[in-house]
């Protein structure tokens, strides 16, 4: 056990945020601040951490908690509507394409200018920060810098380098580290996940919440993991190389489907029930209802794309992880394998190949990871990779 998970996991609406006590202490704080009158409120804040580390949860943890009269009870409902970002005044952004546009911008920052309808701030959280364009930024940089009285403006980014220094020098910043495993399983464990089962996932994800929770309760996920680190077996022949590759590029989509089907059908029948769609057949619709129907379509098919390429991501990430875990035994480092489970595959490719031509294969991983994120075609991207792992 490390030191760090010997502290107390927070409470109401911070509990979901793993391994973060100092992140909560600053957001807690924050919202006793506020609740004794708002003087000196920021109205400006950047999140930042790694894919998995919890930017979003802790956003909404703190608009919940600003919202909620008991400072995030965690039960209220303004608790529970600023957790699901259903509050009326709590409004969750992400990007329709591939960035914010300057007129969905400027549209952004006059609804963040209203007052609020129920709650004490009017706040939006905007996902993926570091994709506005720069007319858009300076839309968006007008309302920071000079905010309305009620608005906050929580961003989250992958990191604080991800956004202009215009912007972030506005913004108070909060970085979220990567979690350490056993916070992972005891947070698992407390939902009700068995100990070494929690902890068997905690570490296979090395530490990205969301993925240890599927993994622990969702048997296709850990067949997914189990498939994709298969593929150093599958790269012997040139043949196999390209069969490989395109398992991998086909389980991170099976992976994606499964990701958002849940989410889709949830907010698609939400609208529906909005838009007055529980009669069904015979009832009219109210004037407007198809435009937004498809204008979530649009949303959900760009969120799929986006879901595909992190899924991709994670199996490259997990393929790494397991030819760091062959180096280990090659170097007889004193540190634990991510992969314990599969000691026996690992322990067959270390004694078949050299240190060197694993470092060479993990550095073709890491090619693959930034080809898919500059837009190269993921199965083109992975293909490449498969015959890099084959040679030496
Ligand atoms: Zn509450």
């Amino acid at each position: 056990m490390s030191p760090a998970s010997a502290t107390a996991r927070p409470a109401g609406v911070f509990a979901g945020l793993v391994g973060q006590r100092l992140v909560v202490d600053v957001l807690q704080d924050a919202v006793q601040k506020a609740a004794t009158g708002g003087t000196g409120m920021t109205h400006a804040w950047l999140f930042t951490g790694p894919p998995g580390s919890g930017r979003s949860v802790a956003a909404r943890a703190f608009a919940a908690a600003l919202q909620c009269p008991d400072g995030g009870c965690g039960h209220c409902h303004e608790c529970h509507t600023g957790l699901t970002g259903a509050h009326a005044d709590v409004e969750v952004v992400s990007p329709t394409g591939l960035s914010y546009g300057v007129k969905e911008t400027r549209d952004l920052v006059n609804r963040a200018a209203m007052a609020p309808a129920r709650g004490r701030w009017q706040i939006t959280i905007v996902e993926d920060a570091d994709r506005f364009t720069e007319q858009a930024l300076n839309a968006l940089l007008k309302s920071i810098e000079e905010p309305p009285p009620r608005a906050v403006w929580l961003l989250c980014a992958p990191s604080v380098e991800d956004l202009l220094p215009t912007i972030r020098s506005r913004c108070r910043m909060l970085t979220l580290r990567i979690p350490p495993y056993d916070d992972v399983a005891t947070h698992l464990e407390a939902e009700g996940v068995d100990r070494s089962v929690a902890a068997f996932a905690a570490r296979a994800a090395q530490g990205h919440v969301g993925r240890a929770r599927r993994l622990a309760q969702d048997e296709q996920a850990q067949r997914r993991r189990r498939d994709v680190l298969e593929l150093p077996l599958q790269v012997a022949t040139v043949g196999g190389c390209f069969t490989a590759a395109a398992n991998l590029v086909d389980a991170a989509k099976e992976e994606a489907a499964a990701t958002v089907e849940t989410m889709n059908a949830a907010e698609t029948s939400a609208l529906k029930d909005a838009l007055g769609d529980v009669g069904g057949r015979g009832r009219a619709r109210p004037r407007g209802a198809s435009a937004a129907l498809s204008d979530l379509e649009r949303r959900q098919r760009s969120r799929a794309t986006r879901t595909q390429r992190d899924a991709l991501d994670r199996a490259l990430v997990d393929l790494a992880a397991f030819y760091r875990d062959v180096l280990v035994l090659q170097l007889g480092a004193p540190v634990d394998l991510v992969n314990a489970d599969l000691q026996t595959a690992l322990q067959r490719l270390a004694e078949s190949s050299s240190a060197e031509s694993t470092l060479r294969r993990i550095e073709a991983v890491l090619a693959c990871r930034e080809a898919v994120d500059a837009n190269v075609a993921p199965l083109l991207a992975v293909e490449a990779m498969a015959l890099g792992l084959r040679q030496g």
